[in-house]
């Protein structure tokens, strides 16, 4: 076992760690301050996003490219460490095209589309030119089990009609976001299998009976890309925008969160390792009752735990990217509920310690740690909560004990 990334992986990590300080970073207090009123920093990101387009950072995160299409080739495995370098600003994923809900959508449409779907869609958003948004979760009913999902997609003459109320819908407030893909019931047989009664459709934002009625924040936060209800009233497309087949959306609903769950944990762990070098800097230079504060013991265990638990975490994690390329999305399913568990409590544990060391101004905008602590919450949400991923490895451990019952007998004392 060899834990050291390859010689491709760590010269793209200096690449992407330089392009990071000396473009990112540098624009990052203009960037919030711009979001900060409201507005999209679009000036801001789009002529990064040509520079790093130029230099070959460019859809880093797509592994299965077909030849005449823009990127990179890495693997989930190789792909890692990068999104943890990227996962240190919030907003730098899109510099890259790499940034959610983008990317599952892109892989979505890379796996599903139609050719004349992928030129319309897939193409500009590989290319950067737009962006999209992904809309399942409803406000009516529990989004964590998506056969509860309630909007109707239902066939009539040549067109689908939709009808129904979403919200957390990411990216829909960028000034880019061209397109939905929306998961709703496309049937309410009883005689039809419940994972099977799901749909997923592309619909086009400026399409009639398309409204985005509020950019919900989250805690005090508010994203500019916006994480928005929308609402659904009699729109219609054509029934050429079914992505994949009627009754498949479940199925490819679970096919488009593997990865993702990967560049999600991973950015989680850039923000940790941020987090901790924080604390650190902020424990070595602060002076309270004649010491520094790191000189506590409280505080030294604290540096100690957050430094173990990351590196514990990037193992899981790692391994996780690594069965996703050796097996597919579905051998790593176990995997990746566990890291998506791990990585996300970690956030708010390694944060907010961090927050502690720096007093109050710890909670202020000026230190990045209220808005990463607010992220890790956030995290223990979206691509599912905590207890569904712990029902999946809970699940797949008392399966193997099934499987074999009683095979514990011979250690018990009492045969
Ligand atoms: C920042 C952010 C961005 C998001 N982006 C998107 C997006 O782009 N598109 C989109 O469609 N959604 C998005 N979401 C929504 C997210 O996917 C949902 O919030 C999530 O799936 C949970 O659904 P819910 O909120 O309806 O919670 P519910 O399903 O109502 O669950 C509530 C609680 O019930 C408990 N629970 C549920 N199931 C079980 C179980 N099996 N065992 C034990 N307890 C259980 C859990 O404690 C859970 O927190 C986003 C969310 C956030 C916070």
């Amino acid at each position: 076992m060899d834990f050291h990334y390859s010689p491709k992986v760590q010269a793209l990590q200096e690449k992407l760690k330089d392009f990071m300080e000396h473009h990112v970073l540098r624009a990052n207090a203009s960037w919030n301050r711009i979001a900060d009123s409201g507005t999209y920093p679009l000036d801001i990101v789009e002529p990064l996003k040509a520079e790093a387009k130029k230099l070959g950072l460019w859809n880093l995160f797509l592994p299965a490219l077909h030849d005449d299409e823009p990127g990179t080739r890495l693997t989930n495995l190789e792909y890692a460490p990068l999104a943890e370098i990227m996962g240190r600003i919030p907003w730098s994923p899109e510099v890259f095209n790499c940034n959610a809900p983008d990317t599952g959508n892109m892989e979505l449409l890379h796996l599903f589309a139609t050719p004349e779907q992928a030129e319309q869609w897939l193409t500009p958003l590989l290319d950067g030119r737009i962006r999209s948004s992904f809309a399942m979760t409803e406000p009516d009913v529990a989004s964590s089990d998506a056969t509860n999902i309630r909007t109707t997609i239902r066939r009539d003459g040549d067109d689908y009609v939709i009808n129904g109320r979403k919200w957390f819908v990411t990216g829909a407030s960028h000034p880019n976001c061209r397109f939905a893909i929306v998961l709703g019931s496309s049937s309410d047989d009883p005689q039809v299998a419940r994972h099977q009664r799901h749909s997923m459709v592309i619909v086009p934002l400026n399409a009639s009976g398309v409204e985005v009625v509020r950019n919900v924040p989250i805690m005090h936060h508010v994203a500019p890309e916006g994480h928005c209800e929308v609402v659904f009233s009699n729109v219609r497309v054509p029934v050429s925008n079914l992505l994949g087949k009627e009754g498949d959306g479940f199925a490819m609903a679970q096919a488009r969160l593997g990865p993702g769950r990967v560049h999600h944990c991973m950015r989680t762990l850039g923000q940790c390792e941020l987090a901790l070098e924080l604390m650190c800097d902020r424990a070595i230079e602060r002076r309270a009752f004649s010491k520094h504060l790191s000189d506590f013991a409280n505080v030294q265990d604290w540096i100690a735990h957050s430094r173990l638990e990351i590196d514990q975490a990037r193992l899981l994690v790692l391994k996780a990217a690594w069965v996703l390329d050796q097996g597919g999305n579905q051998a790593g399913y176990v995997d990746v509920s566990g890291i998506k568990l791990v990585a996300a409590q970690l956030q708010t544990r390694v944060v907010d310690r961090a927050i502690q060391v720096f007093g109050a101004m710890g909670l202020t905008p000026d230190t990045p740690l209220s808005f990463l602590w607010t992220w890790g919450r956030a995290m223990r949400f979206l691509d599912g909560p905590d207890e569904v991923h712990l029902r999946t490895v809970a699940r797949a451990e008392l399966a193997k004990a099934k499987a074999n019952p009683g095979s514990t007998r011979a250690w018990l004392t009492t045969q």
